[in-house]
């Protein structure tokens, strides 16, 4: 709460001024009262680029059985937790560290970034969002391409990432998707899509809606060169992620307990206004339904892409 008296502009004043306020409950007047901590500056402002590695003695609890382990053991397991198999979300740097050969890709199409057509304002303007979101997360945009081997055969892999603006779909997401399925097409080299979105990039209203039709023709004309496409969907996988390139694959496979879907289970719980039932939108539900053509445990993932690969090319 402000304080009644003349603002202090140097820092170490206005701390003594916190210190200073009453801290019982006697002489209280209520337009005095400091907290006892004030933060200056709001959010996390280290770029991911610059923070220190995470120490190895660090402690992590599952969010499903509260299995305690370091998150050195965790990321052995592969960022999957060794009592209850609960997947973890990862990011892309993750998924091309555990799918490429000897963890070693070129990303494609990096210069490839979104542009505020719109001057789109909500709680604050897209530009700003964006500039946020590169600093965070030092990446380039909700997903990253990048072109490698997977076990000697070439593979090029769209990986999304849910810390860049929920792995929102813009016109960024759509440009790289439609660029990699070109390329695979014409170099000939499997593309699979690693999907982790809340759908649609709102800030980019129609524009985002446009690369649905977009990258389902470019998929549409890799499939017809038959090239293979491979579709991941990882937790979670929504909107129009799951309206467009996801669903298409030549081979569906979602991440053990993965949530699935295109509306979120309260809208349609609001909308029918019934009981869903249990497990729903789970990627083992969506598999039982016949939307998936498997489910693949993380620690697999390399042999069974490297199989389908294989198996595509004979
Ligand atoms: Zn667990």
């Amino acid at each position: 709460m402000e304080s009644t008296e003349p603002k202090q502009l140097s820092m170490t004043s206005e701390y003594n001024d916190e210190f200073e306020q009453p801290l019982s409950g006697s002489n209280h007047k209520p337009e005095q009262t400091g907290s006892w901590f004030r933060r200056i500056k709001k959010g996390i402002s280290t770029s991911t680029s610059e923070k220190k590695e995470t120490p190895d003695g660090l402690w992590t609890k599952c969010p499903k059985c509260k299995y305690t382990c370091t998150i050195l053991e965790q990321k052995d397991h592969l960022f999957v937790c060794p009592s209850c198999r609960y997947h973890h979300r990862i990011g892309s740097a993750e998924y091309f560290e555990i799918l490429f050969d000897d963890k070693e890709f070129t990303e494609l199409f990096a210069g490839v970034i979104s542009i505020d057509y719109l001057g789109f304002n909500d709680l604050k303007p897209y530009r700003k969002r964006l500039d946020e979101a590169y600093f965070k997360t030092g990446l380039h945009d909700s997903i990253t391409v990048g072109q490698g081997k997977l076990k000697q055969q070439d593979l090029v892999i769209c990986c999304m990432d849910f810390n860049f603006i929920g792995g929102s779909l813009g016109s960024v997401m759509g440009e790289k998707i439609a660029r990699a399925a070109d390329h695979c097409r014409k170099e000939r080299i499997p593309l699979m899509i690693i999907s982790k979105s809340g759908g649609a990039r709102m800030m980019e209203s129609a524009f985002s809606l446009m690369q649905l039709p977009k990258t389902l023709g470019k998929l549409a004309q890799l499939s017809e060169a038959r090239v293979p496409y491979i579709s991941l969907c990882t937790d979670p996988t929504y909107g129009g992620t799951t309206a467009s390139f996801a669903m298409v694959g030549d081979v569906n496979i979602g991440e053990p307990g993965a949530m699935i879907g295109f509306a979120g289970p309260r809208v349609i719980k609001e909308t029918i206004k019934k009981n869903l039932p249990e497990g729903f939108q789970s990627s083992e539900f969506v598999l039982e339904h016949g939307f998936l053509d498997m489910i693949v445990d993380r620690s697999e993932l390399r042999d069974t892409i490297a199989a389908l690969l294989m198996h595509f090319r004979n």
